[in-house]
């Protein structure tokens, strides 16, 4: 099954107005050539800004998350509507910082992926298990249950892609062996097939994110059940991003 990699950039809450368009026109004019797809999720204020640069480029642009609803009384939210009005192709939900920083049930991110379904988006679900739960030898089931809690029924490999990211690997420097990750993206494909069927699993983009760096995207990309990353730290850095973009196949 070849599926087409995706290298995601999530720029989380950092940077101007400047910095964002500055970042998205060295990603830009630096992905000639790049075989898969580029993904850039700036933090929401700079979403029309860094639209306008990437426009008419290849490089898609994403959100960082949305609320559930189309409309009304939410305070400081954004809808999957709105973002698609300004241009957003795709929606991270669940990321971990979300989850832990407002509290995200696997509830909320599925009724968030079905809002992103509702206007349009591809939703970028993300799913990983804690430290202390990998340890405890948890983290096939912790992401069985996020994968079952958080993915809508009406997922499908064209309106969702998948992120495992262990939250002890994100913004650490540290990450899972390659035959970890190789194995717990196997898992989260056959807990696809199960619940979805195998054509969805076969066919839905699994990303790896946590401490993707330059150094060692090479032999994560390479993973059979890799279908590219999810970038944090690497992505504010055009050249780092690419280097790990270059990696595509
Ligand atoms: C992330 O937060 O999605 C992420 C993977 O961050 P980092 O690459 O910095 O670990």
């Amino acid at each position: 099954m070849s599926r087409t990699m995706l290298i995601a950039g999530n720029w989380k809450m950092n940077g101007l107005t400047a910095d964002g368009e500055a970042l998205a026109r060295a990603v830009a004019a630096g992905s000639t050539g790049v075989g898969c797809d580029l993904l850039v999720c700036p933090p929401s204020v700079q979403i029309g800004s860094v639209g306008q640069v990437l426009s008419g480029t290849p490089l898609a642009l994403g959100a960082q998350d949305c609320h559930a609803a189309e409309g009304g009384a939410h305070t400081g939210d954004i809808s999957a509507e709105m973002l698609a009005d300004m241009g957003c192709g795709f929606v991270i939900v669940g990321h971990s910082e979300r989850r832990a920083d407002h509290g995200e049930t696997d509830a909320a991110v599925q009724a968030k992926a079905l809002a992103a379904y509702r206007a349009g988006l591809i939703a970028v679900v993300c799913v990983g298990e804690t430290e202390a739960e990998r340890d405890a030898g948890q983290a096939d089931a912790v992401v069985a249950g996020q994968i079952g809690g958080s993915l809508p029924n009406d997922a499908t490999a064209a309106n969702t892609v998948i992120a495992y990211e262990p939250v002890w690997a994100i913004g650490t420097g540290r990450t899972p062996t390659a035959e970890d990750v190789q194995a717990i993206h196997s898992h989260i494909r056959a807990t696809v097939s199960a619940s979805h069927g195998a054509e969805m699993a076969n066919k839905v983009r699994l990303l790896y994110g946590g401490s993707v760096k330059p150094g060692n995207a090479a032999e994560l990309m390479a993973l059979a059940d890799v279908d590219g990353a999810l970038v944090g730290g690497a992505s504010l850095v055009a050249e780092d991003f690419l280097s790990i973009a270059a990696n595509c196949s």
